[in-house]
């Protein structure tokens, strides 16, 4: 009986604001099983990867989400090396009230490298993080009356070998590409911990971006990356192409990139969720949620002058 009241207390508090335990929670569980030994670290075409999209799949049937195709499946062909190879993206909609026909591409790819030298390559950073934060958006999204823009969330197939499913999408994009305000994309995002830091790439391809940063408290540190300086730690990362929001960026599709900076478990056998500190994933969480919430709110126009900046 103690249980049931507390257990009502706590929903009554959750359903007055943005409850951090469920959301934490929630974020924990969908890395923690993204990146669980069974997936064998979600290599494209690999049966791991097979077990990664059913797992995604079941969490957009949870949310309440559309699918395009069946079972949200968008197979794709692509040529890596001297062979030509398959991959399969996932598409759900989240359709908006004021402006319906005007979509978000949220992008965050579900592979990664497998077994290699008899090693699984979890990836819980890199993307489980991503695809995770992309679930609990769409949560958030749904959770508010209603969206004004339209929403596609895309767990993408093929980023690790040559951004092969974004590429995909936007060759053949379920919705016309003018119809896309604004691309999205997160790839590993929990692991900025050190310096309480999340990068932000590509507002100068929507101005007002960081005016609006300037004005906000984060829990986390935003800090933006400036186009051109590209390179930074061991990896020697080239932000404008580094993932997924790269095709967009070249169709002139204004996009935002967020992600921590480059670490020591990247592309390690020792990307494992164990290794996420709880805290900052859910500061991350936070002022992510802030952002898309503001990002959410801004008029078409708005979208569509940074368009014709290009
Ligand atoms: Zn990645």
């Amino acid at each position: 009986m103690l249980c049931r009241f507390v257990y009502f207390i706590w929903l009554f508090f959750c359903t007055l604001a943005p409850c951090a335990l469920q959301a934490q929670s929630a974020l924990l569980h969908d890395i923690q099983q993204l990146s669980d030994d069974r997936m064998s670290g979600r290599k494209t075409a690999t049966e791991g990867a097979q077990l990664a999209r059913q797992y995604i799949q079941q969490r957009f049937v949870d949310l309440g989400l559309t699918a395009l195709k069946a079972d949200f499946q968008h197979p794709f062909s692509y040529r890596s090396g001297f062979s030509d190879k398959e991959g399969i993206n996932l598409i759900a909609e989240l359709k908006g009230c004021t402006h319906p026909d005007a979509y978000i591409v949220m992008t965050a790819h579900y592979d990664h490298l497998g077994i290699v030298a008899g090693k699984v390559y979890n990836g819980a950073d890199d993307n489980a993080s991503g695809v995770a934060a992309m679930l609990a958006l769409a949560e958030l999204l749904k959770t508010q009356p209603c969206p004004h823009y339209s929403y596609l969330f895309v767990a993408t197939d093929a980023e690790e070998s040559g951004l092969f499913g974004a590429k995909a999408f936007v060759a053949a994009p379920p919705v016309a590409l003018q119809h896309i305000v604004l691309n999205l994309n997160l790839d590993m995002l929990s692991r900025g911990e050190r310096a309480n830091q999340l990068y932000l790439y590509g507002a100068f391809s929507l101005p007002g971006v960081a005016d609006y940063l300037k004005t906000q408290e984060f829990s986390v540190k935003l800090k933006l990356r400036k186009r051109g300086k590209g390179l930074t730690g061991k990896h020697q990362l080239d932000w404008a192409n580094a993932s997924d929001h790269a095709p967009f960026r070249r169709a002139g599709i204004p996009f935002l990139f967020f992600g921590v900076d480059s670490h020591k478990d990247y592309h390690t056998p020792q990307d494992d969720w164990q290794r996420i500190n709880p805290a900052y994933l859910q500061r991350m969480f936070d002022s992510l949620s802030q952002v898309v919430l503001w990002l959410d709110r801004q008029p078409p126009e708005w979208y569509q002058a940074a368009r014709k900046t290009k």
